[in-house]
């Protein structure tokens, strides 16, 4: 097997790798493993060794398999992708969000009043949010992932089963191999396999609609402001992207979203024109829309047996505010903040303590997070007059207070709250 390097992996272990007991492993090298695993290379103490196992080819090149979504990252996150190096390379590329605006009407409304605006609250200080394309950001991490000499990775393979005992966790590979390490780590997205062998249960449900995303290019620039329009069947998001480009992040009800992607482009385009409106001209979509079931969840607990959830394993919400990923981030931060400070003094970091501290940091914040994302849903997707009216009323009421709209930024930001360190740009 190569572990890490160009070689092609055949899923046995080498020389290097045979014997060797890891501090961490982790399971699922997406965007919170992969980041799990830099920031553990480049910040734990010396000498540290890291497993990180995928089930998918860790594709480096334009070619790879392709994701079109856009991803609101904070400037939290973008703290945490700095620290661990990978901030330089997806600058250039990273879009800030200048303005927001926010309104709620029906589809066929003639006007679209705008009932709640961030712009000088964000001019004042560093953009709160920049938007990524995924792809970009897998190209950046796979590519950095590779140049670790800490990290083994172990791709495309996938951990199928674990034990533990009073020293270590036995990660069995479906290639057949075993890895040792101090701690398993579940990065394995949101239907963990990791979690279910650990027999920890999670609270969750489907929501009645899907997530269409796409790429448009536009006649007119955006200026960095993001739209957010609450239409009854759910809201509808245009994001800045670098040039004359928004990303899409389109909430429709699961028939209906399903037959938007069936149809042909032309269809597809004209209903995404209603939606888009004429502000920026015309729109062309830059690849295929790509759409992604929506579902809540949250593991009843993020530890185990010298085992820590991180990401969508530990906790799914809904995209309307972009902030899955960036909870996850929060994740990483503080998982990585317990385990260098423990490593540190010399104990063990899959110790039961060790993990108590990272569950008590992190569950409550991300249970906080995921319910209002829901709440959010619940409350802006329906066409109740009623209800409408009343929302309108508290958006209209938050428009006019200066002093909590500077706080809302800043916790869209990421800055409030018991915040891990390398989302504060402070080192370990
Ligand atoms: C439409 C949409 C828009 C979104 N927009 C935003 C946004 O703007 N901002 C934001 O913050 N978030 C956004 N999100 C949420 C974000 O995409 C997720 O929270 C994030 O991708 C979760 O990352 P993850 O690494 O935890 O899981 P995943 O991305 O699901 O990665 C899991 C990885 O584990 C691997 N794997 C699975 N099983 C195993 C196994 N047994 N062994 C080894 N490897 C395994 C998989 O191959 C995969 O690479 C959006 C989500 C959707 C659906």
């Amino acid at each position: 097997m190569a572990p890490r390097s160009a070689l092609p992996y055949t899923g046995s272990m080498n020389t290097q790798t045979k014997g060797v007991v890891y501090d961490a492993i982790v399971a699922g090298g997406g965007f919170v493993g992969g980041t799990l695993a830099l920031a553990l290379a480049k910040l734990a103490p010396e000498g540290v060794r890291i497993a990180l196992v995928d089930a998918a080819r860790q594709e480096v090149s334009a070619n790879g398999p392709k994701d079109a979504r856009g991803l609101a990252l904070t400037a939290a996150t973008k703290a945490l992708l700095d620290a661990v190096g990978l901030w330089p390379a997806l600058s250039p590329n990273a879009e800030p969000v200048r303005s927001i605006e926010i309104t709620d009407s029906p589809l066929n409304a003639s006007l679209r009043p705008h009932f709640l605006g961030f712009d000088d609250e964000m001019e004042a200080g560093d953009p709160g949010a920049y938007l990524v394309e995924a792809g970009e950001l897998h190209r950046v991490a796979r590519a950095a992932v590779a140049a670790e000499k800490a990290i083994d990775v172990f791709a495309p393979d996938s951990v199928d089963d674990f034990e533990t005992d009073a020293f270590c966790v036995r990660a069995h590979l479906a290639s057949g191999a075993t890895l040792q390490g101090r701690l398993l780590v579940a990065a394995d997205g949101r239907r963990s396999k990791l979690r279910e062998r650990a027999g920890i249960k999670s609270i969750g449900w489907s929501y009645p609609q899907v997530g269409i995303v796409a790429t448009v290019a536009h006649e007119r620039p955006h200026h960095g402001k993001a739209v957010q329009h609450f239409l009854p069947a759910g809201p509808f998001a245009i994001l800045p992207l670098t040039g004359n480009r928004s990303s899409i992040v389109w909430t429709e009800e699961t028939e209906r979203g399903q037959e938007l992607m069936a149809g042909s482009e032309e269809a597809f385009v004209g209903e995404l024109t209603r939606r888009f409106g004429h502000r920026l001209g015309a729109i062309t979509l830059e690849a295929p829309p790509q759409s992604f079931p929506l579902a809540f969840q949250m593991a009843r607990s993020f530890v185990a047996d010298r085992l820590a959830l991180v990401g969508d394993a530990a906790h799914a919400v809904h995209p309307l505010a972009g902030q899955g990923l960036n909870i996850g981030m929060r994740d990483v931060a503080a998982l990585v903040e317990t385990i260098v400070e423990t490593q540190r003094l010399g104990l063990d970091i899959g110790a039961g303590t060790t993990l108590e501290r990272y569950q008590r940091w992190r569950r409550f914040d991300s249970a906080f997070s995921a319910t209002v994302m829901d709440g959010l849903n619940r409350l802006f997707s329906n066409d109740s007059a009623p209800l409408r009216a009343i929302r309108d009323l508290g958006l209209g009421l938050v428009d006019r207070a200066p002093g909590l709209k500077r706080f809302l930024v800043r916790e869209a930001a990421g800055a409030t709250g018991d915040v891990p360190r390398l989302l504060k740009g402070e080192g370990l």
